[in-house]
């Protein structure tokens, strides 16, 4: 039912479906475990042959209502939360690949990301491949590999805005044989959906724009359920041929386009745990519930300020797609048409010591190591989340040493433009 309203609607009511004489707002399950009167009923939850709940690390009503509205948002067939972005996008690569797999990645990636999949991936035995996203098919198609499982690459990339030419990856991937994974939190499926330009796993940090008020941690997985794993039968034998640890059960022949998810459930959360609490998933869904409201909000201020710092004297160079003459702008245009989303990147004119000395006179512009929240804050990726890499891995992840990281709040842009002003001027 949900797929045939419009974004907004399901926003504010997709996902919990109260019954006669249930809450009207969806309610916090705050409980591990679920009763059954007898031992065959539980018995056959065990093995997946009925539908239900009985221990919240796999499945929870709270969290599974918030997953069907994410799901419902991005076009996809199912969805799972998880307990962070970083959770979501270990999930996403670890349920198609395992030691001896390849994949394929764009470089200009969040930087935890770029660890996750750089150095503990790799401890897992599963090779990554960083690719400059720009490039041409035939340059990118060099990456592919006999081994490789999956392509995967950010929307929009945390934190240089680069927009990601979503169609000619998932050429690629389908090209190959695998599928395309595309981190959507930036964008959100407010301003793009990648699922309609042949994405087929979508992930999210929704710790940043879908909950929006920087309260909880959290993550998601979205399946648009289009990827025919069985036509890959050899690339994808844990989708494709019996699970050991359920009696023998093949998830392509049992659950169909659901098949991703389940096996993400029932299989990686029961054995790993990365679970999201039912308290967060509630928050998450009040965040949700506005997420229609604020995007337009956030790319109407971000758009506004960009205008500005691209004017200012002091400012050395600007990266905002939605600036007319931004590399990325005809990109934008096409994926993320009604706006991309609130974080701008630029750099000062002057050492790296007037960055941070900017950024110290700022007043209720904050720093802090967070971005795409209620709040306008600022962060300088080098000295902060990508610390951990070296010049050379700033510039393949699209980060200039001197990158400030702005991420433009909801409130009335002609204070935030005063604040940045007065920090400019110093
Ligand atoms: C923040 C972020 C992540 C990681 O999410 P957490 O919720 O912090 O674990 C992953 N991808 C992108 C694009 C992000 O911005």
């Amino acid at each position: 039912m949900e797929k045939q309203l419009n974004q907004g609607t399901i926003c504010v009511q997709g996902g919990w479906q109260p019954g006669n004489g249930e809450p009207r707002v969806l309610p916090i399950y705050q409980s591990t475990t679920f009763k059954y009167s007898s031992s065959e009923e539980m018995a056959r939850l065990f093995d997946l042959e009925a539908q239900g709940y009985f221990y919240s690390r796999l499945q929870n009503p709270t969290c599974e209502a918030v997953a069907a509205k994410i799901a419902a948002l991005e076009g996809g067939v199912a969805g799972m939360l998880l307990s962070s972005g970083q959770a979501a996008n270990l999930y996403a690569v670890i349920n198609i690949c395992e030691a001896g797999s390849h994949v394929v990645c764009s470089s200009t990636i969040y930087g935890g990301t770029f660890n996750l999949f750089g150095v503990t991936l790799r401890k897992f035995g599963i090779e990554v491949t960083f690719v400059n996203p720009d490039d041409s098919e035939e340059e990118l198609a060099r990456a592919f590999r006999p081994e490789t499982r999956a392509m995967f690459g950010e929307a929009l990339s945390n934190p240089g805005m680069h927009v990601l030419d979503i169609e000619k990856f998932a050429r690629l991937a389908h090209s190959h044989g695998v599928p395309l994974i595309v981190d959507n939190t930036f964008a959100t499926p407010i301003n793009c959906q990648p699922i309609k330009w042949g994405a087929d796993i979508v992930t999210h940090s929704t710790t940043k724009y879908m909950d929006g008020h920087a309260v909880s941690l959290g993550g998601a997985i979205v399946d648009s359920g289009n990827f025919d794993w069985e036509a890959h039968a050899d690339k994808f034998p844990g989708l494709t041929t019996p699970d050991a640890s359920y009696h023998g059960l093949t998830y392509t022949k049992q659950f169909g386009r659901m098949a991703y998810i389940t096996k993400a459930t029932a299989q990686l959360m029961r054995d790993l745990g990365s679970s999201q609490s039912p308290m967060n998933a509630f928050l998450l869904n009040l965040g949700l519930e506005t997420l229609h409201l604020r995007m337009p909000r956030h790319c109407q201020n971000a758009q506004r300020v960009a205008e500005w710092l691209k004017d200012n004297g002091r400012v050395a160079w600007i990266d905002y797609p939605g600036l007319e003459g931004d590399k990325y702008h005809d990109l934008a245009m096409k994926y993320m048409p009604g706006g991309t989303c609130g974080v701008i990147a630029f750099g000062l004119k002057g050492s790296r010591e007037d960055a941070i000395a900017f950024m110290d006179r700022l007043k209720f512009i904050s720093i802090v190591t967070h971005v795409a929240d209620a709040r306008t804050c600022v962060l300088h990726p080098a000295s902060h989340t990508h610390r951990q890499l070296s010049d050379e891995q700033l510039r393949e992840a699209g980060v200039a040493p001197d990158l400030i990281r702005l991420s433009v709040g909801i409130e009335d842009v002609r204070d935030i433009i005063d604040d940045l002003d007065q920090a400019l001027r110093g």
